[in-house]
């Protein structure tokens, strides 16, 4: 018998009918002979709605009581999944994270897991029930507080449950057939990927395709659990990220690996650009700019610095970071502007961020220049680039972004020739 870890996000239990669907399918897993532990997430669009509604109450809700309302979005789903699944017959109990085990640093709203010890899911399974675990939470070792895992976090959730409770296979479940060479409500002809490694599923995560949460592949890669990722609305085979690749056998008997030069195309529009203008050009201010950011916890993404005008010897450093960190990386700064010795601060939240991504550009001097080339084919305006070995990335106007994407994903022969990118559900909020 194996065990079998399946993770359903919000679009896949956005209502009473889709928890009945999901039920159904955690049941089926259940009689095929193995054990099952599933993490859902809140309904819908819950955790937005309350997040929308904690800012009607206060603008800077305080990080504890802000987790304390989002944790309950997931006790919804998870209580009324195990209800569906008990009317099919079948035994199940629900747990919230910090029941599960989940046991986190104490930082609010992007808590990171630092231990897992599943030992009441572990009983429960082996009493024969199907465990259900609110994703996106666990409980701060130091002050006992309840914590959340960051955006997305249901993830994370779900494989460090594979690692501890050492599943055959950890399931995302999603609105979306797998993971594809770009995000399928962008590009209609993105091709799903079958086999994608861990080092470029990373890439791609970090750089906003929230199919999964960069963090989740974080840990299955350091923990070795492949993951599939799938549609919880379709039977399809959906897209497998490990580390060993798929070797599959052509009809004349030859064997092929699926390794891809180019993975696909990320963006994102959750990000917002800081611009500190007149800083003086001398060793130790970009030091107390960014120490000040640090210790507000924030992390930032890209970072420029201009060259410096020879007359005044001021120069301007810009960086990108979370729109949802930029009201308090402004304050930090104003408040420490006489120490650092800068002008004024800029604000700017209407830019997007496309990223390439691929192992194969580690060996291919023309991967940039192509990339550079598909976007002043459509016109689109570069403002910053940045790259890894195996990624490059620039920020545009955010209103370029789709346009942008389509370019990228047409000028690297990544189109699909059939529609077969679908979108069974959710919003894309
Ligand atoms: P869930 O609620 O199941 O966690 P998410 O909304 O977090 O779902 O993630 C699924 C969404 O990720 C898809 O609906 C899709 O719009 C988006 N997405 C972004 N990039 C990609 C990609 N490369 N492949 C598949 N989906 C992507
Ligand atoms: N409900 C949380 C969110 O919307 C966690 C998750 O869905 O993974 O971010
Ligand atoms: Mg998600």
């Amino acid at each position: 018998m194996g065990l079998v870890v399946q993770k359903y996000g919000g679009s896949s239990v956005a209502d009473a009918e889709g928890i009945k669907r999901v039920a159904k399918r955690i049941v089926e897993a259940k009689q095929n002979g193995n054990q099952v532990v599933a993490v859902v997430s809140a309904m819908g669009d819950t955790t937005d709605e309350l997040i929308d509604l904690a800012e009607q109450v206060s603008p800077m809700p305080a990080g504890r009581e802000l987790d304390m309302l989002l944790t309950a979005g997931e006790r919804i789903s998870m209580a009324l999944l195990a209800m569906a699944i008990k009317k099919l017959g079948h035994e199940a109990q629900s747990f919230t994270g910090s029941q599960a085990g989940v046991i986190t640093d104490s930082v609010h709203n992007k808590a990171r897991i630092i231990d897992v010890t599943p030992g009441r899911i572990k009983t429960s399974v082996d009493e024969g029930n199907i465990a259900i675990v609110a994703g996106f939470q666990g409980v701060s070792q130091d002050t006992k507080d309840i914590t959340t895992l960051g955006r997305g976090g249901s993830d994370t959730t779900a494989v460090a449950l594979a690692a501890a409770l050492d599943a055959d296979v950890c399931e995302i479940y999603t609105d979306v057939d797998g993971v594809f060479t770009a995000d399928p409500r962008v590009v209609k002809k993105a091709r799903k990927i079958d086999w994608i490694s861990f080092e470029d599923m990373l890439e791609l995560a970090a750089s906003g395709s929230k199919v999964l949460l960069h963090r989740c592949v974080e840990y299955a890669r350091r923990y070795n659990i492949p993951i599939h990722v799938r549609s919880s609305f379709s039977g399809l085979q959906g897209t497998w990220v490990s580390s060993e690749p798929v070797v599959r056998t052509t009809q004349q008997g030859e064997k092929q690996v699926e390794q891809a030069l180019i993975s696909g195309v990320a963006h994102d529009t959750s990000e917002a650009k800081v611009t500190v203008v007149g800083v003086p050009d001398k060793p130790g201010e970009a030091a107390s700019i960014f120490r000040t950011i640090a210790d507000a916890e924030i992390n930032i993404d890209m970072v420029v610095q201009n060259v410096s005008a020879a007359s005044t010897g001021l120069t301007d450093i810009s960086f990108t970071l979370p729109k949802t960190e930029g009201r308090k990386a402004i304050d930090a700064l104003e408040k420490n502007k006489s120490g650092i010795g800068f002008d004024s601060l800029r604000y700017d939240d209407q830019i997007g961020k496309i990223s390439l991504v691929g192992a194969g550009m580690k060996t291919n001097p023309g991967v940039t220049a192509d990339f550079f080339t598909a976007l002043s084919d459509a016109g689109v305006n570069i403002e910053l680039i940045s790259t890894s070995e195996i990624r490059i990335s620039v920020v545009t106007r955010a209103d370029d972004v789709p346009e942008a994407v389509r370019a990228v994903h047409s000028a690297f022969g990544l189109d699909s020739d059939s529609d077969e990118a679908v979108v069974y559900g959710g919003t894309g909020r």
